[in-house]
This record gives C-alpha cells, structure tokens and sequence, in this order.
C-alpha cells in the first residue's frame, strides 16, 4: 500500500486552531457532479446544513453522497484526511459474506470501488489447514450461506488453489473457498480523492480542526441540522462526551510490509483461517496482517508502531504460507472498532445526531454503501436496521473478537 498520496490539503495536524476551510482545485472528474441536478437522486431534506466529523473513508464518501444531494456541508478533520485508519489498511475488499445485509452492503460498494477506477481485481481466497477441523468446517459451512446471497463464491480444490496461485503452499490445506468479486485498493489515495470530490460537489472540508460534539449537537458551539459523526475509534469517546454513550471499543491491529518479492505476481489476496493472518500481493511485496491485541486502546494514547512479536511472527507466518521468510521493509500499528454483536454501528443515535463505527477491520471495503445509505437516512430515508446504533445501550461490556475470524 502506499501512503505518500499527493497532499491535497493543507494539513494541521494536532492543532486545536480551526483553520479556514479549503477549497480544492477544478473538479477532477466532471461526472461527479452532474447528477446533484437528477430528481430522483433528491430526497427530503435537502438543503440541509450538514457537519460532518472524519475524514476517514466512512467520512469523506458521507460528506460527499450528501453534498451531492445538496446538503450543505462541512466536514471537521482533526489531522489530515485518511490520517486514520484509511490510511494504513491493508485495502483487501470483498463481498464474500454470509450474512445478507453485509452481502449486499459489500456489492454495492465493490461496484461504486470499480465505478470509481479505484479497485484492481484479484480473488480473495480463504482456507483451513489439515488438523484444525473448527476453522474447516466454518469455511465449509459459510460457502453455501455466501452462494445464498448470490455472491460469488466457491469451495476450491486446493491442489487447484495451488496451480492457480504457485506462490502459495497449499500441501497441508484441508478445506479453500475463493470470492472472485474481490480486489484491492490504495484506500490512502481514494479517501483523498474522495474529499476532492467532496469539495468539488460543494463541500467544505476543514483540515486540522477537531469537533466537539455537545449535548445539544452542536459542533464547536455551532447548531446544525444533522451531525454525522464518522471518527472512527474516537466515535464512542466524543458521543460519550456529548452524553450518547455507544457499544465500541477501539482495538490495536498491526500490518507487515515485506521487501519486493517475486512471489507477489502469483498470490491472491488470502486469510488463513487456521494461522489466523491475512496476506495480499502490494507493489511487488507482501502485506501481512492482522496482529490483533483484543483490548479495548484509548484512541489518544495507543503505540504505532507494530510490536517485536507480531514482526518476528510475520516472518514465520511467510515461510508457512509461502516458503519463503521475507525481510520486513516497514510495519506498523492502526486502530480498528468492535462491537458487542460484531456489527458496525450506522444511524441515527439521537436526534439529529448519526454515527458510523464499529466496522471490526471490515470498514473500508464496506464504507461507500455505508456512506450512501447513511447519507439518505440523514436526508430523509431508511437507514440500515440490523446496523442501528441504538439496538444497544451505550454501557454493556463485551470481549473484542477478532474481526477475520471465522463465524
Ligand atoms: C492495519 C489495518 C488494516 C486494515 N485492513 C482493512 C482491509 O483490508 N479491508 C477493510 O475493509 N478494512 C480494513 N481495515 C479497517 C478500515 O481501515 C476501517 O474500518 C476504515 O478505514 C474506517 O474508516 P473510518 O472513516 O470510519 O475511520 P478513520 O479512517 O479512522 O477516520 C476517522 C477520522 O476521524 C478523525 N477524527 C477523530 N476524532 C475527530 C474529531 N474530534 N474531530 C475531527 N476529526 C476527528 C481522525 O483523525 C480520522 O482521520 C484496516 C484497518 C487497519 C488499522
């Protein structure tokens, strides 16, 4: 994944100092915004003053499905847009899941992905090793419930799996599944992207401010008539702070760039469900993941680099997957979102006040459906009910579970 995107915005941050809002250049892609004017892309409500708070994927893509619509906009980034989680993750999208909602959710975003030129194709494979029967069975079991939601999906041979992909050892898998509505996105680039976007359909997008939310919701003192709040793991501590508490705890995840390989020409995008670390081709390299610490982090004091453990397991893990131990060339450490029921937290958590979080490491192939669909609730429609903040109180305590693992 790269990270060293053209800086398109004047960045401040860590600074408390609200800035003036930045307008972007010319609109880079003149198609995006020719349909503010289509009437059936108006909903009620439009016109409606709109602060928006992230300018993580989740953030920005909102900011822009409404601005489309007419809102008017302001979105509050503490940092620099993608300075969060969109900005270190792996970037692996698929739509392979068993549950209909996410299916569907993960479709629809796949398809604006390839609308926007933003995805490269390649299959998502997923397997178990011979000796661990638990994780067999879930990837048998979860294949039919996939093909259910019409998603396309499939049990693979691994001997197949094997012809298909050389880079990969497959003499000791039991059971594969591959998703073939996969690929992977440089989600850095495509959530600045998307805030140029943002800006050019209308949107203010104000860099190096943070947002405070108050009991009223207002943002910084100002009212609005809708706040989406959308700040990734700080989420639950702003709406505490505003006395809407909500069920998510922030959680440490790490990655692991390798040096260039050869090998990165014959893998796919991979999770091996027994050995518990996903894998996916990257500019020549290999990226591993998730090193999950399932403890709730405090989102303002957290360690970014990644830990001496996870690094040295990496290397194992590679030699494992592909026979081979490859030289790190960088690691590090992000912050991801759990929920008590493993699903995200999308809607209306009171009056006029919406968040989204809580995407448990699945966030960002999820976020333009999410985004869109967040944005009508917002402006009038139906949200998404199995992913309604409020099926929860705010203060029950739950375990982290991993988000890659199997069901
Ligand atoms: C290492 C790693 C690998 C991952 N791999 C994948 C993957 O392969 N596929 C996938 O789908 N997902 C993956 N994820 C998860 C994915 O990155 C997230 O789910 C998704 O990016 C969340 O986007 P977001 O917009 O909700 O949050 P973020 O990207 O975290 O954005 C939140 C933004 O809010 C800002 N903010 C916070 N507080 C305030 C405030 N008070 N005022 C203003 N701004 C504020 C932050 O600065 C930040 O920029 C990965 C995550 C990590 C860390």
């Amino acid at each position: 994944m790269t990270l060293a995107a053209d800086r398109i915005i004047v960045p401040g941050a860590g600074t408390e100092t609200p800035r003036e809002p930045v307008r972007f250049g010319p609109d880079p892609d003149p198609e995006m915004t020719t349909d503010t004017s289509d009437p059936e892309t108006q909903t009620p409500g439009t016109d409606a003053e709109v602060a928006v708070v992230g300018g993580g994927a989740v953030g920005t893509l909102t900011a822009l499905s409404l601005a489309r619509r007419d809102a008017d906009v302001t979105l509050f980034e503490a940092g620099e847009i993608a300075g969060g989680a969109s900005g270190s993750a792996a970037g692996i999208c698929y739509d392979a899941f068993a549950d209909p909602v996410d299916a569907e959710i993960a479709a629809e975003a796949i398809s604006t992905l390839r609308d926007r030129d933003a995805i490269t194709d390649l299959p998502y494979v997923w397997f178990a090793r011979e000796g661990d029967e638990q994780s067999a069975e879930a990837v048998r079991e979860a294949v039919p419930r996939m093909q259910d939601n019409d998603r396309a999906v499939a049990l693979v041979d691994p001997s197949e799996l094997g012809a298909r992909w050389p880079g990969l050892r497959t003499d000791d898998l039991a059971v594969a599944a591959v998703a073939r509505n996969a690929g992977v996105v440089d989600t850095g680039a495509f959530t600045r992207e998307t805030a140029q976007f943002a800006v050019s359909a209308g949107a203010e997008v104000r860099t190096g401010t943070r947002a405070r939310l108050d009991g009223e919701g207002r943002v910084n003192g100002d009212a609005y008539d809708a706040v989406v709040v959308a700040a990734g793991a700080h989420t639950g501590r702003l709406l505490d702070g505003a006395g809407f508490p909500l069920a998510v705890e922030a959680y440490r995840v790490q990655a692991y760039l390798s040096e260039s390989t050869p090998l990165s020409d014959r893998l796919p995008a991979l999770y091996d469900a027994t050995e518990g670390y996903y894998a996916r081709p990257s500019d020549r390299r290999l990226l591993v993941g998730d090193g999950t610490v399932p403890e709730p982090q405090d989102p303002t004091d957290w360690k970014r680099s990644a830990d001496g453990w996870f690094r040295g397991d990496c290397a194992t893990y590679l030699e494992t997957a592909v026979g081979e131990t490859l030289e790190e060339r960088r690691s590090w450490a992000g912050l991801c979102t759990a929920t008590p029921d493993g699903d995200p937290l999308v809607g209306e958590r009171a009056p006029g006040v919406y968040v989204a979080t809580g995407f448990q490491g699945h966030g960002f192939m999820r976020a333009p459906a999410v985004a869109e669909r967040l944005a009508e609730q917002v402006l009038g429609g139906d949200g998404v009910d199995a992913y309604d903040p409020t099926r929860f109180d705010g203060d029950e305590s739950f375990d982290i579970v991993e988000g890659m693992s199997l069901e």
